[in-house]
């Protein structure tokens, strides 16, 4: 394989630019290697994994597989929310399940915000969590309404006050200084993280414990018991596959997951008169309720990183580095900064990046392990999978090690999503979502009236 220069890992995020030290790949696989664990992808799931297997089981020789470097996935890439919320439909879960196991697996959710936490602590990774939690804004009446049946699906799910609530122009204005938001809701179970930090940092972390990760080593086959690869063979008892939207690319597993891009923008720093100006307290993530809707952060270094869905895939490259940037989602997110954020309007875009993340067609998370191969895998968080990841990572480590905790009986464990149609449909799909949900957000921002037509895309963006 040819040396991938340091400055094509950068250019994939704000975050990766960012990394203080070099992004020199560590020594790849030659030959044969065998493991008592090999997994696959080193992003949150494939880390996180590793993470816990080694805590429980410090002499089990585990190895992990990486096609670039650590973090070159959506893990080195994303929003940097930590945000509690099941990655999926509670109908869904419910329906097979009952509604203890969804609640169960809502409170996972939510614990699993201060375990990310814990961890960062005892492991020194400087990656600027703060639980600041997460405000979502409705500016439209649409949006308003839209985030009144929010509330109310959450009482109905029996959360309380404590985990979701609407805040009065008080409260809202001691958090960020937006005068035109007509509702904003606040839930408390919420991190802002520096994604790449964290998922580099974690590396670092398993190494430490003895985890070998071979980076550069792309898995070509992966089946029970032996992961074949570019240049070399492994294998193990257990095999673990963490590749998440890229798990399309494998043989067989095309229509698997939508990838779906989502892509963000940064500013340079921001004055502190501009932050006094926004009033925008530190470790507070931002949404609304745009039906294409937009999630920030204030950074640790002080700049808006702000996301959004809407880029389009290649039908007949559907993950591909031309999809990570787009006119279209850069304008509409800098239209969001000039709205919401005037006094940062006119700031200096300085990064424009994004990446795929991976959504089954009923929009909910798997975790499988099969016990009589020692083959097991997780992924299709649909943009949750920051704490999703680590709820992954901590369950096939006890379902690896036969251990009957609480996490091998969430709903999510087993679970099977149809796939998606096959091509040109998925295609015609992702398109038809995309445009008919920005152009209902368009006639709402311009009417104040609720776009009805957006039952046209429901069968593809609601559970079936
Ligand atoms: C722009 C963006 C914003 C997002 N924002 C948020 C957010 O704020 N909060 C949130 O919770 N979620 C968010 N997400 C989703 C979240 O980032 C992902 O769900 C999560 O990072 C998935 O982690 P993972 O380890 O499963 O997959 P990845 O991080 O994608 O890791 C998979 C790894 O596998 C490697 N790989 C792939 N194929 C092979 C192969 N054949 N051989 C070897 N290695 C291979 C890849 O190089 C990669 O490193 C966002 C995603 C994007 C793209």
């Amino acid at each position: 394989m040819i040396a991938a220069p340091q400055q094509h890992y950068r250019a994939r995020s704000l975050w990766l630019d960012q990394i203080g030290e070099p992004l020199a790949p560590r020594l790849g696989l030659s030959g044969e290697a065998h493991f008592d664990v090999a997994i696959v992808g080193a992003g949150f799931t494939g880390l996180w994994t590793a993470y816990y297997l080694k805590r429980s089981q410090p002499d089990a020789r585990i190895g992990v597989v990486e096609r670039e470097i650590a973090g070159f996935g959506a893990s080195g890439r994303n929003g940097g929310w930590a945000s509690g919320g099941i990655a999926g439909s509670w109908s869904t879960y419910e329906r097979h399940h009952g509604r203890d196991a969804v609640r169960r697996a809502e409170q996972e959710t939510y614990s699993t915000v201060d375990e990310i936490g814990r961890v960062v602590e005892r492991e020194k990774i400087d990656c600027g969590f703060d639980k600041g939690g997460s405000l979502t804004l409705a500016m439209t009446a649409p949006q308003e309404s839209r985030a009144r049946a929010r509330l109310d699906a959450a009482r109905r799910h029996g959360l309380g006050a404590d985990d979701l609530r609407a805040l009065d122009r008080g409260e809202l204005d001691r958090l960020v200084n937006v005068p035109a938001c007509r509702l904003a809701l606040y839930t408390p179970h919420c991190a802002r993280v520096d994604p790449a930090r964290l998922v580099r940092g974690l590396a670092d972390a398993c190494e430490r414990a003895g985890v070998v990760i071979l980076e550069r080593t792309e898995a070509i086959e992966l089946a029970p018991r032996r992961v074949r690869c570019r240049n070399g063979l492994v294998t193990a008892d257990h095999v673990i596959r963490a590749t998440e939207s890229y798990t399309t690319q494998l043989p067989g597993e095309r229509l698997r997951y939508l990838p779906l891009y989502s892509l963000m923008i940064a500013t340079a720093p921001l004055s502190d008169t501009i932050w006094n100006d926004l009033g925008w307290q530190e470790g507070l993530t931002i949404r609304d309720e745009r039906h294409l809707f937009f999630y920030a952060q204030r950074t640790t270094d002080g700049r808006i990183a702000i996301g959004g869905r809407g880029a389009p895939y290649r039908l007949d490259r559907p993950i591909d580095e031309t999809s990570e940037r787009n006119r279209g989602v850069y304008e509409r997110l800098r239209a969001t900064i000039r709205r919401h954020f005037p006094q940062a309007g006119d700031a200096v875009v300085t990064h424009h990046w994004g990446g795929p993340l991976a959504v089954p067609r009923d929009w909910c998370m798997s975790v499988h392990y099969e016990p009589s191969t020692g083959f097991g895998w997780a992924g299709g968080y649909s943009g949750h999978g920051v704490v999703a990841a680590n709820i992954a990572g901590r369950t096939l480590a006890d379902l690896v090690l036969r251990r009957e905790s609480d996490l091998v009986s969430l709903p999510w464990v087993g679970h099977g999503s149809r796939r998606w149609e096959p091509e040109p449909l998925r295609y015609l799909a992702s398109q038809a979502i995309v445009n008919v949900l920005a152009a209902a957000d368009r006639y709402e921002d311009r009417s104040d009236r609720p776009a009805r037509w957006t039952w046209a895309v429901a069968p593809f963006t609601q559970p079936s």
